[in-house]
């Protein structure tokens, strides 16, 4: 089979798998691993000869220099199958020197995700009928977090979709940009070139912008225009290497963005996960076990998936997000203007309307669309993750605690009751464990 053949074998393969990128990995034996990145894991497909000429064939395709090889290179390929029927697949090229010649790998920009809305973000309707009007509002700053892959940049193209139209002038900066979107401007950061997150947005804030999108927030200088351009009439979108909401708090004090600014201009943080999703076809109700009952206080059945067919005996099949979602109140504005610590901001938040990552998992738990041991795997070490040990000492707090409101009681190791709206029907409320010592 030619190179050309296979090159594009692999990459309408990897399209049919969902994956979202596929990494070519030459040896000094002229052979190249070929794995792709499905559903967050990568596999191997397979490995093959002629290294060199399936990268230089990729290359070609993203219109790059096949000579130039000892700089990391960057190219676009638009790429249409060889039957013609899948059109305006686009694929993000870059390259990088190694032992052995040239790592490629290309990213799949799934073009399908550039129509989506908060609606197919996996926001419970509590979240939605919370965060649809902060989208709406023509200031202030929304913050999405998580680790990579976490789903944070398409959040934020959803965010976009939602509030793109022809009244309103929408600029973003990007590194790199990762899906086209007509209507709006799209910079992308080029560090050789000296056009950094700082001064693109400085440019672009001179170019009368209602909505602005910055890529990432890795250092003061960013976080404080942000958050200025946040206080001044602008939507600002942006997104932060953060674990928790109440950590993405803590991390902008640290930048040194002053309190009262952070206070003033941020309006929420949604921080993201995927947990792997059950499969449709094998999954089944059963019991909770007894650790189970424990952490979440619920007998309410849960699902399994002993694994089929359509799920490579795997029990799972594709992801779903699951969400930590902490809006601003004035008790936490407050907090975090009188500079209190991350456990007090945690306490704040949590009694103040958070919805914790582990609330939402538990959630989506209750729903069959995931399962216990992921909720577990996204939320151990997470503030509002719990241990049977936390939950029996919440318990035994509230025991003694009887008769007095329970979760505005004021701060310190009581259980605290996720508000009301954001329970599915029928599911009784999770408490939270007492905050441990964040850092
Ligand atoms: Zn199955």
């Amino acid at each position: 089979m030619s190179v050309e053949l296979m090159v594009n074998q692999w990459i309408e393969s990897a399209h049919e798998r969902g994956a979202s990128d596929i990494h070519f990995e030459p040896d000094k034996d002229d052979k190249v691993r070929v794995r792709m990145r499905v559903d967050g894991d990568l596999r191997t497909i397979e490995v093959v000869p002629d290294g060199r000429k399936v990268i230089a064939r990729l290359k070609v395709m993203a219109g790059l220099d096949v000579n130039e090889r000892g700089v990391p290179l960057d190219g676009r390929i638009k790429f249409s199958s060889s039957g013609g029927g899948r059109s305006g697949l686009d694929l993000r090229l870059s390259t990088n020197p190694c032992l052995g010649g040239e790592k490629v790998v290309l990213r799949l920009i799934d073009s399908s995700k550039l129509g989506m809305t908060l609606e197919d973000l996996g926001f419970t309707k509590a979240m939605l009928a919370a965060y649809k009007p902060l989208v709406a509002s023509p200031t202030g700053l929304l913050l999405h977090v998580g680790p990579t892959g976490s789903g944070k940049t398409t959040s934020l193209y959803a965010v976009l979709n939602t509030i793109n139209r022809p009244e309103i002038n929408i600029q973003t900066v990007e590194d790199p940009v990762e899906y086209d979107v007509p209507g709006i401007t799209q910079t992308q950061v080029n560090h050789e070139a000296g056009l950094t997150f700082p001064r693109v947005l400085r440019a672009l804030l001179r170019q009368d912008p209602d909505v602005i999108l910055v890529g990432e927030i890795r250092d003061h200088e960013t976080g404080e225009i942000a958050v200025e351009a946040a206080m001044t009439g602008h939507l600002v979108l942006s997104t932060l290497h953060t674990n928790d909401a109440v950590g993405t708090v803590v991390r902008l004090v640290d930048m040194g963005i002053p309190p009262y600014a952070i206070a003033y201009a941020l309006r929420s943080v949604i921080s993201q996960r995927f947990a792997r999703k059950l499969c449709e076809r094998c999954r089944r109700s059963v019991q909770p076990p007894e650790p189970v009952i424990q952490m979440t206080g619920s007998n309410r059945p849960i699902y399994k998936a002993e694994g089929c067919k359509s799920c490579s005996r795997d029990g799972y099949d594709g992801r779903t997000p699951i969400l930590e979602f902490l809006p601003m109140t004035e008790p936490l504005k407050r907090a975090i203007y009188g500079g209190a610590t991350p456990d007090v901001l945690g306490e704040v938040a949590a009694r103040t309307g958070m919805i914790s990552l582990w609330d939402d998992g538990c959630a989506k738990m209750w729903a069959g669309l995931t399962s216990f041991e992921e909720v577990l795997r996204l939320t151990k070490g997470h503030r509002g993750a719990q241990t049977g040990a936390a939950r029996r000492r919440a318990e035994h707090t509230a025991r003694h605690a009887q008769g007095a409101p329970p979760p505005q009681a004021g701060p310190g190791a009581r259980p605290v009751v996720r508000p009301a709206a954001a329970r599915p029907p029928g599911a009784p409320a999770v408490s939270q464990p007492p905050r441990k010592p964040a850092r």
